[in-house]
């Protein structure tokens, strides 16, 4: 069986409220097996080298090289604590078969560590997974991004049991669009149509439009004001819309009648100004197009930007304010929060190499990285001669082991 072919459920809220219910389905990890995989988890993925530079005021200095932390950065906890309930669920279910719908996170070393530990990753072709191997008995694992409600109908249905390491972050921005389908809002995603939390996010909604930015938002806010109400007298716009949104829109969504009534929400690791100016952009038209009387019948907003996305871009704006030669941001080529983090410092003007791993930087002073456009480079003498002073920032789900092990290797490169 496919994804593809499991039925989506008609109320969200009570498939959630069953699971919780079930004997199942375990959604806080294995507390009594906390103790015995501390040590693992602390050999793989702590460092001394970046207790130390925390310790020291988040700068140090080896040589030519002064390394400045930013001072929030790497895993978050809900990172942590997905990591955790994996490790847990290894030693809980040793003689089972355990499988992950997903990466548990945007880190392909610790996701590399699970499959040495036996965890089956679903194998996935244009967007479909294929469950078709999972046996009813089979243990699956929700990873911190969630699981889309047609995956949780199936897995229920199947006879799984389920740990799910699904981020209360990103499960309390469902709660945001459960709301707004109860009370027949469309929601207004701000995140990426093909990222594994917006696809699980946008499962919950009965309507919903994903936009990417603030430049797609304003083409919908001008949509609202000045083209749907005037359909048959501008026909090509809406054929321009269903154009532009075709692969972010749910099934059905007609421009001209369900912008109406629009909620926000988002993937918890955007740019949370730019969370922000979106609902803003989205109060303000729908006040202009219904005026203060009737503005609570058209738009509702809650901010649902976690916590550790937040602090890491704010740490990561004040860090681009000192002065530094070059930025090293590191974490997953499909990390969203990585991406921001790299954006903040190019926006800046500084140089900054966006890198998945120390095997990036390599001995012939050349360093692999990933534009802000996705493509992957090679830049050639990218560290500059003498002293230098270097911004080091890493995403959510990057370990501190390999932040350290990255500045280990500058610190080679640099003798
Ligand atoms: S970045 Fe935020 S939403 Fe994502 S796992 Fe971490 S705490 Fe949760």
């Amino acid at each position: 069986m496919t994804e593809s072919t499991a039925s989506a459920t008609s109320n969200p809220k009570a498939l959630r409220q069953t699971l919780r219910r079930s004997d199942t389905y375990y959604a806080k990890g294995f507390p009594e097996l906390q103790e015995t995989i501390r040590d693992e988890l602390q050999t793989q993925y702590k460092s001394t080298l970046v207790e130390t530079i925390r310790a020291n005021g988040y700068t140090y200095t080896r040589g030519d090289v002064t390394i400045k932390l930013a001072q929030s950065f790497g895993f978050c906890w809900g990172v942590e604590r997905a990591i955790e309930y994996a490790y847990e669920a290894r030693r809980r279910f040793p003689d089972r078969q355990l499988w992950i719908t997903n990466e548990i996170i945007h880190n392909p070393q610790v996701n590399q560590q699970l499959s040495n530990m036996g965890v089956r990753f679903v194998v996935q072709q244009d967007g479909v997974k294929d469950f078709s191997k999972i046996s009813p008995g089979d243990v699956i694992l929700w990873p911190a991004f969630g699981a889309s409600l047609q995956e949780m109908e199936f897995f229920q249905q199947n006879g799984n049991e389920i740990v799910d390491t699904t981020c209360p972050w990103v499960s309390r921005v469902w709660n945001q669009v459960d709301k707004h389908r109860t009370r027949e809002f469309t929601s207004i995603i701000h995140g990426k149509y093909a990222h594994e939390e917006t696809i699980a996010t946008s499962s919950f909604a009965d309507k919903y439009l994903i936009v990417l930015d603030m430049e797609q938002a304003r083409y919908v806010a001008h949509y609202i004001l000045h083209a749907a109400d005037d359909p048959a007298a501008q026909p090509e716009l809406r054929t321009e819309f269903m154009q532009k949104f075709e692969k972010a829109m749910s099934a059905g969504f007609d421009p001209n009648t369900d912008l109406e009534r629009v909620g926000i929400a988002n993937q918890t690791t955007m740019l949370e100004g730019e969370t922000k100016a979106i609902a803003k952009l989205f109060e303000t038209t729908m006040l202009r197009k219904y005026g203060p009387q009737e503005l609570d019948d058209h738009f509702i907003s809650f901010n649902t930007i976690c916590n550790a996305t937040q602090e890491r871009q704010d740490a990561m704006f004040e860090l681009v304010e000192e002065p530094l030669d070059l930025m090293v941001v590191i974490g997953g080529f499909n990390s969203s929060n990585t991406t921001h983090l790299q954006e903040i410092a190019t926006a800046k003007g500084l140089k900054s190499f966006h890198i998945d791993g120390p095997a990036c930087i390599r001995d012939d002073n050349s360093i692999r990285h990933q534009t802000l456009h996705g493509g992957i480079q090679i830049s050639q003498n990218w560290l500059p001669a003498g002293a230098i002073a270097v911004g080091v920032t890493s995403g959510a789900s990057t370990p501190d082991r390999m932040v350290s092990d990255a500045i280990e290797r500058i610190f080679q490169l640099k003798q």
